[in-house]
């Protein structure tokens, strides 16, 4: 028993020490503002976005298997969209999982935590202009500059004030043995942080498969966007967005 906490002491050690806190650019923190404040009043494309990345993700492991060989025989890419409610309560979480090519530490800080598409300024300059031409906030127009600006991720946080990305990439010559990492971030705070999973290795792929992603958006306690996790409503959010999702099935896991 003794051992036992002293191991999971060391293991919480381990992660902290390669912890790594990063503050995001100034330029990011001030168009996830606006992703998260102004531009949206239909708060469902955030599923649409996530949705497109799994699918993106998927694509990119079928076409470096072809080139590189990452053993897929078998292999079934899909999407699982899986609600948990809390128990006798408000809140729970929404979780979408991919068993795409992943990401390795770095790709998470990169991809998510930094925007390297060029035309930050234009975005800015037009998201601004479009929430403060007055109540024209929330149209397509402002979910249009989304996708087009690849700012898809930060929608998360439309509905979920702290989002955990866990993500255990595709093996690569340079990566033959990767380990999983977690990317956290708050809606309000001005940092994320990246650090190995200290459970090490836990990500099960439905239908197979080496890698993937899984994204946990926690549910605020208040039950604000307790929707998401209405059966109902879910049901028709993943058939109103399954388009962005390609040819890939999306398996829906629901409380019963
Ligand atoms: P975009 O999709 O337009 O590039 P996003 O903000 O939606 O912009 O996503 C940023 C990047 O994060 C993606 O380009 C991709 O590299 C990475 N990413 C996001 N979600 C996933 C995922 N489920 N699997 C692998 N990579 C992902
Ligand atoms: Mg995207």
């Amino acid at each position: 028993m003794k051992a036992l906490k002293v191991l999971s002491a060391l293991g919480l050690l381990v992660a902290t020490a390669t912890a790594e806190t990063h503050r995001y650019e100034s330029d990011i923190s001030k168009l996830r503002n606006i992703v998260i404040h102004s531009i949206y009043s239909h708060k469902d494309v955030f599923l649409r976005e996530l949705l497109s990345n799994s699918a993106d993700a998927l694509q990119k492991l079928r076409i470096t298997n072809l080139r590189e060989g990452h053993g897929l025989e078998g292999w079934q890419g899909n999407i699982t969209i899986e609600a948990r409610k809390n128990e006798g309560g408000k809140g729970g979480q929404l979780v979408i999982r991919d068993t795409g090519i992943g990401m390795t530490k770095d790709e998470l800080a990169t991809n998510l935590g930094t925007i390297a598409k060029s035309g930050t300024s234009e975005f800015l300059h037009r998201a601004v202009g479009d929430s403060a031409s007055g109540g024209s906030s929330g149209t397509n127009e402002g979910s249009d500059l989304i996708g087009q600006f690849g700012l898809g991720f930060y929608s998360s946080y439309l509905v979920s004030p702290r989002v955990k990305v866990i993500s255990l990439p595709a093996p690569s010559p340079s990566n033959p043995e990767p380990e999983q990492w977690i990317f956290e971030s708050t809606a309000s705070g001005d940092e994320f942080s990246v650090y190995p999973d200290p459970r090490g290795k836990t990500l099960k792929f439905e239908g197979g498969g080496p890698c993937g992603t899984e994204i946990l958006l926690d549910l605020s306690e208040d039950g604000e966007n307790d929707w998401v996790l209405e059966t109902d409503r879910l049901k028709g959010l993943v058939e109103k967005h399954s388009q962005f999702a390609s040819s890939f099935p999306i398996y829906l896991r629901v409380p019963t």
